[in-house]
């Protein structure tokens, strides 16, 4: 089995987890919850063209039911999709799968996720993550090669979760119209750990709920007093505290999870515990582990490995990416900030951010079932009872609080020309539909089609650069970056920049080192902005590691304060985009020093975050929105006052700071606007 047409070359990969012995594999398996009624369920699934099953998480609902339904045929020559989230999910599932099935990864049972896919024409269950699926029904709407398609963490309602529902649904009326292609009915399992289930009934058509009990352990819930302000605000030194406490009155094989908001804090607390831990020759130890979506598998792996040396703990630093997906064995301690990183969209001022977040009741319900997984656990809570009661209880589903543009371009490759009454289960709003609608257009990747039948402007057709934009899995804001730089002559150079956007940050921030670590990045710094400042690190990494000398190159990471595994994971990153590029044939080209090029093409992308200098606020007004927003601190350009600036992404803490900015000439925005239909906000 093939990815879609921009997946990248099959590539096998087999993480480093220990091999497990057969029977107590066996014994494990039968000793699910899932295992009971299997029969029951296999039954349901047969009958019935879409199932709902809701059960704790560590069922055995991802396992097992994939399983069950490939030993009972239900597939017949076709493929289960398993979908996920996150690749991390993906790929331990299917590992566990394929050593229960007694199989090597890549033959009956594979993933697909983004860079990788080991699937190949032996596999029957794939696990994917979601958004690889919606790659795949951008080329194939029908969803052909599956006859079964599981939805898996339909609770977390995450962007793509959302659009699959609405897909799946749309290829299981089409198959079943269209019966000359001789394919059989689509069957779709959804899965979720909590859900509103009446909701997700209706919405299919009335299908049925399947409960299987789940097989937790009593975890005792500690709740912090009730902190001022001040300290409540500072959850990572709250929950390093809380970690030391408890790791001198703990058991010692207890590991610990700590629930934290990102990359960059994760790094900051795994180095911090790192540091204490050397202190403590002789004694109990502590092995800091990091664990979030944006790292490379390998060192994902990690967590999922006991503690390297005896009477070491192992505490992992998890996003949220922890909560309900994974199983991490061993963990009997859960430490929840009750923090996470949303996005948050406002589509009046059409403002896309990232701001910290308190966790929703059902999240923190999660993060305290982690520690109750294997026997009894201990979850503590850094936020008081009365602020979990001012929680709200249930997650608001993605698609109501992040730009839709991406939506929109994939629902039209799919030939859903009339995008506002597409089948969604949850709708974004007019608002931010139009504002994607909006967005588009300025960027010149949608018309309004020929064909429409209820007037202009309500269908819509993606234009030859809508037809490139598409094709990439990344904000079509970046993705016309690169159709840009095609056209200006410094593609490698945008791509390297695009491929490092996909992370918060690529330096290294030290509490203890902090005039070291700013002196570092200070040699980087550009006077053009920060995205020439993450071409200059690439390009020094990049210099360094063609010598093949792994030393050096730690070494280099380390001088110059810079994340190795970060840069590795944007090297991945760049030739992933890299071979969208060469399948699209664009033009390739450097334009060595020559970064006006750049910036013309970054402006090409980002003109929609333009800025002018307002000496009245000190800051800058968005030239599309009334908005003011400042440079933030820890940009190359924080100290200087350019007149005009794109940026790439607004992030809110104490004020609006727009981050990843480049200095911009104004000619440049409005050469692009000329011609354009859609005028700009303000102007
Ligand atoms: P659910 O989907 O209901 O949360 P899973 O099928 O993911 O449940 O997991 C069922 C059980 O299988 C877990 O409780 C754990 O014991 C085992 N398991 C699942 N994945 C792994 C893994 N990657 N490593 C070790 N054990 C696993």
């Amino acid at each position: 089995m093939a990815g879609g047409s921009d997946a990248p070359p099959p590539k096998k990969f087999k993480p480093n987890i220990p091999a497990v012995d057969r029977s107590k594999l066996k014994k494990e398996r039968e000793a699910l919850p899932t295992w009971g009624v299997r029969q029951q369920l296999v039954d349901e699934i047969k009958q019935h063209k879409t199932i709902i099953v809701i059960g704790e998480t560590g069922s055995g609902k991802s396992t097992q039911i994939p399983q069950f339904c490939n030993e009972a045929g239900v597939n017949g020559k076709l493929i289960i999709g398993v979908t996920q989230p996150r690749r991390v999910a993906a790929v331990t599932l299917a590992n566990r799968v394929a050593n229960e099935m007694d199989c090597e990864i890549g033959t009956r049972v594979g993933y697909n996720v983004r860079f990788e896919n080991t699937t190949s024409a032996e596999t029957t269950i794939a696990y994917v993550t979601d958004g690889m699926l919606l790659r795949e029904a951008l080329h194939d709407p029908l969803l052909k090669r599956y006859s079964l398609v599981v939805i898996d963490e339909a609770h977390e309602r995450t962007l793509h979760t959302d659009i699959m529902f609405g897909v799946v649904k749309r290829a299981q009326k089409e198959r079943s119209l269209n019966t000359s292609a001789m394919l059989p009915q689509l069957k779709l399992v959804v899965m979720s750990a909590t859900m509103d289930v009446d909701a997700f009934s209706a919405y299919f058509d009335d299908a049925p709920v399947y409960f299987i009990e789940g097989r937790t352990y009593p975890v005792e819930m500690f709740y912090a007093s009730k902190l001022d302000q001040g300290a409540a605000q500072d959850y990572v030194y709250n929950s390093l505290v809380t970690l030391l406490q408890l790791h001198k009155t703990e058991p010692v094989n207890d590991d610990m999870l700590v629930f934290l908001t990102g990359q960059e804090e994760i790094e900051s607390a795994v180095r911090r515990t790192r540091e204490i831990s050397r202190n403590f020759d002789g004694k109990k130890r502590l092995e800091p582990i990091a664990l979030y979506a944006a790292m490379a598998h390998q060192a994902q792996m990690k967590a999922f490995l006991p503690a390297r040396q005896p009477n070491t703990r192992k505490v992992i630093f998890a996003t949220n990416i922890a909560e309900t997906s994974l199983t991490i064995p061993g963990i009997r301690i859960v430490i929840d900030s009750g923090k996470v990183k949303m996005r948050s969209y406002q589509a009046k001022s059409r403002i896309d951010l990232l701001r910290v977040a308190s966790v929703s009741q059902a999240q923190a319900c999660q993060r305290a079932g982690r520690a109750g997984r294997e026997a009894p656990g201990k979850c503590y809570r850094l936020y008081s009872e009365k602020d979990f009661d001012k929680f709200t209880s249930d997650t608001q589903p993605e698609i109501e609080r992040c730009s839709v543009s991406s939506v929109v371009l994939e629902l039209l490759r799919m030939g859903v020309s009339d995008v506002m009454s597409f089948d969604f289960m949850k709708a974004p709003s007019q608002e931010a539909l139009k504002a994607a609608i909006r967005e588009l257009r300025l960027l010149g990747a949608i018309e309004d089609a020929e064909t429409n039948e209820d007037g202009v402007g309500r269908h819509f057709a993606l234009t030859d650069v809508g037809q490139l934009l598409v094709a990439f899995p990344i904000d079509p804001k970046l993705a016309k970056v690169l159709v840009a730089a095609s056209d200006l002559g410094c593609l490698e150079e945008a791509l390297t920049v695009v491929a490092a956007l996909t992370h918060d940050t690529i330096f290294v921030t030290h509490s203890a080192k902090r005039a070291e670590s700013s002196n570092a990045r200070r040699k980087f710094e550009a006077p053009e902005g920060d995205h020439v400042m993450l071409l200059k690190v690439y390009r020094s990494f990049a210099h360094v590691k063609k010598t093949n000398d792994k030393k050096a190159l730690r070494d280099w990471c380390q001088e110059n304060f810079v994340q190795e595994r970060v840069m590795q994971t944007i090297v991945l990153v760049r030739s992933q985009l890299r071979a969208t590029c060469v399948q699209l044939k664009l033009t390739f080209s450097s334009c060595g020093n020559e970064l006006d090029k750049l910036r013309k093409a970054l402006c090409c992308g980002l003109f929609v975050n333009a800025c002018d200098y307002d000496p009245s606020a000190d800051g800058y007004k968005l030239l599309d929105s009334s908005l003011r927003v400042k440079i933030h601190p820890s940009s190359c350009l924080s100290r200087s006052k350019p007149t005009a600036i794109i940026f790439t992404q607004l992030i809110m803490t104490a004020q609006l700071y727009a981050s990843y900015v480049t200095v911009v000439d104004p000619d440049w925005v409005k050469d692009i606007l000329e011609g354009r239909k859609v005028q700009l906000f303000a102007s």
